[in-house]
């Protein structure tokens, strides 16, 4: 690729650009890039994807930290059949169904009774929306009398999902970019908690903390209190700046500064929830519960497209007095295919004990990686928890300044990988805050990955990694 090729306008456009060399495409179906024909998977199990030139690529990543058990579980699959041969649909606003009835108590169990209620959709990009949505119905049924709670306040480090009410909540700068002048004008972005970026030289955690604090309750202040409905945040900031963890109390003082206002706290766990980060649930580790939660990827691990709400008991008892409905309504809504396949998914996570060995084998992950890459020099940061790690490049490790994104470094690094020798899929994102981070991948295995599969993965990518860098 000759950097002349390349527009400077944001990773999405710039794989286009790098694809477009691919030559007239062959596919029907539209994929991201109009000029571009992607590899075909012709089958998958466990940690691989099996492609149609018969090679075999270590899936790393679980795709976008999605397949949690790996591909072609029999469980699952047998699971789904079962459901296909009981009842493949039905409409939630007339019938429940058996499975979309366990999983519920699945969920509602898994939180230990803090959350209330699940209600479970495809996607979570749909997830966030119903979740703002509830959020708006809360208030108007809590006090009808009180001022209308429209604003939203989110963060510049965040991705929520592709549909405009998610786009607007989300920080992502290329994802937002062309759409900006569609999206809600009822929400605003403060900063994200970034340490490696965020904190200043001698600031301590507690000052941090209490200065982003600041940030937020100032917000409230020039919007007005009482038009807050809610303050949105991922725990774990994933593809927009890769795998990027709160610093300890970050999240106490949010929740501190919503609850001060009586807003309240949405907590996006599509990433970073069900197992991912060590936890079943990202808030565990942060001493909070949220009012509302979604969750997406580890909840059906790719068998079955679907993403959830829990949803808090203060919001719940107050829809409850009032209406007793929630005024949100999808053709899918609660499918009970993807309940089916969600229900059997989680329970192979519980009795399998695959949290706490997803805390186990991240700890050898995140030692590994750090022992490999950290002295690397354009290895600006490796962050994460549980099996949810980032590695951030930069240009100069020492004033941590990022490649110009038009460069589209991450998106090459995984190509790099995808090719031979190396067969490896690790997840890319450049461009994603302005110019103000640096290029990033992600790793995600399978949360029943053994010690052998983390060596593997980890001494791969480092060889791309270093391959890639000793070439550019
Ligand atoms: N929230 C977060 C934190 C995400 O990472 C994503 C997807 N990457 C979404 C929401 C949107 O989910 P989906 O792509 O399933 O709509």
């Amino acid at each position: 690729m000759k950097m002349s090729n390349v527009l400077n306008d944001g990773n999405v456009i710039v794989e286009a650009k790098v694809n477009r060399v691919n030559g007239t495409p062959k596919s029907s179906i539209l994929h991201r890039h109009i000029h571009h024909d992607p590899i075909t998977v012709k089958a998958a199990s466990g940690n691989y994807l099996e492609l149609s030139d018969g090679r075999k690529v270590l899936d790393a990543t679980g795709g976008a930290a999605v397949s949690c058990l790996g591909h072609g579980n029999q469980r699952v699959r047998e699971a789904i059949a079962r459901q296909m041969g009981e009842v493949s649909y039905c409409h939630s606003l007339f019938f429940g169904t058996t499975a979309g009835e366990a999983l519920g108590k699945e969920l509602i169990n898994g939180t230990g009774g803090r959350m209330a209620r699940a209600f479970i959709v495809s996607s979570g990009s749909e997830a966030m929306e119903a979740a703002m949505k509830l959020a708006r119905q809360y208030f108007l049924e809590l006090s009808p009398s009180q001022p209308a709670r429209t604003n939203f306040i989110a963060r510049k480090e965040s991705y929520h999902g592709t549909t405009l009410g998610a786009l607007s909540v989300g920080g992502h700068v290329t994802r937002r970019k062309i759409y900006e002048p569609m999206l809600l004008g009822n929400t605003s972005l403060v900063s994200a908690c970034n340490a490696y970026r965020g904190q200043l030289k001698g600031e301590s955690t507690e000052g941090y903390v209490a200065r982003l604090a600041k940030e937020l309750e100032d917000e409230f202040l020039r919007l007005g209190p009482e038009t807050v409905c809610a303050f949105v945040a991922e725990p774990i900031v994933g593809a927009a700046l890769g795998c990027v963890p709160a610093i300890p109390g970050y999240f106490k003082a949010m929740k501190g500064v919503c609850d001060k206002y009586s807003a309240l706290l949405i907590l996006d766990e599509v990433m970073s929830g069900m197992g991912r980060c060590g936890t079943l649930h990202a808030w565990e580790q942060e001493g909070i519960v949220p009012h509302i939660q979604t969750i997406g990827k580890g909840l059906g691990g790719g068998y079955a497209p679907v993403a959830g709400l829990l949803i808090g008991h203060r919001v719940l008892n107050t829809l409850d007095k009032g209406t007793g409905a929630f005024a949100h309504g999808q053709t899918y809504q609660g499918h009970p295919i993807a309940c089916a396949a969600a229900l059997e998914v989680q329970r192979i996570i519980r009795e399998e004990n695959l949290v706490e060995n997803v805390s186990r084998m991240g700890t050898l992950m995140s030692s590994m990686l750090k022992q490999r890459l950290d002295a690397h020099p354009h290895v600006g940061n490796i962050r994460g928890k549980g099996l949810f790690w980032g590695i951030e490049f930069v240009r100069d490790k020492e004033t941590k300044e990022p490649f110009d994104p038009s460069l589209g470094i991450a998106m090459r690094v995984h190509q790099k990988g995808i090719d031979p020798p190396y067969n490896i899929s690790i997840y890319p994102g450049s461009g994603t805050v302005d110019g103000k981070s640096g290029d990033h991948v992600l790793i995600s295995p399978a949360y029943n990955v053994t010690e052998a599969d983390i060596r593997l993965i980890v001494d791969t990518t480092a060889r791309v990694i270093e391959d890639f860098f000793a070439e550019f």
